[in-house]
């Protein structure tokens, strides 16, 4: 099993409450089974949700306490960022799943 961006998978998880399908993912998916992962809404985001953007560095600084995660009502959601990724990180840990493909330019 792999896992993979739910959003690329054709889920309607993104901030807007819309999807970014990837064709190739789509169709791997109807090949073989895809663990769908949203860290976002594993965090506990609504969807839709106000767009957040990383501040102070990357997700490493974030993880490292260095960098937060605001959105764009100037709202820190560092904390459900922080949730997400360790949850999406359990589940793919459980699953033993070495191969995720994730959506480029978000802050999750
Ligand atoms: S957290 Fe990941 S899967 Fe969820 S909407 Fe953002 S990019 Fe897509």
């Amino acid at each position: 099993m792999i896992a993979a961006s739910a959003c690329l998978l054709g889920y309607c998880c993104r901030y807007d409450g819309r999807t970014s399908p990837s064709p190739a993912l789509v169709k791997r998916a109807h090949e073989e089974a895809v663990l769908p992962i949203c860290p976002e809404q594993l965090g506990g985001l609504p969807t839709p949700r106000t767009p957040s953007d990383l501040y102070g560095g990357d997700g490493f600084d974030v993880l490292d306490g260095r960098a937060r995660v605001l959105d764009r009502d100037g709202r820190d959601v560092t904390k459900a960022f922080l949730k997400g990724a360790f949850s999406a990180l359990e589940k793919l840990t459980k699953r033993n799943i070495q191969v995720c493909f994730m959506k480029d330019k978000s802050p999750s």
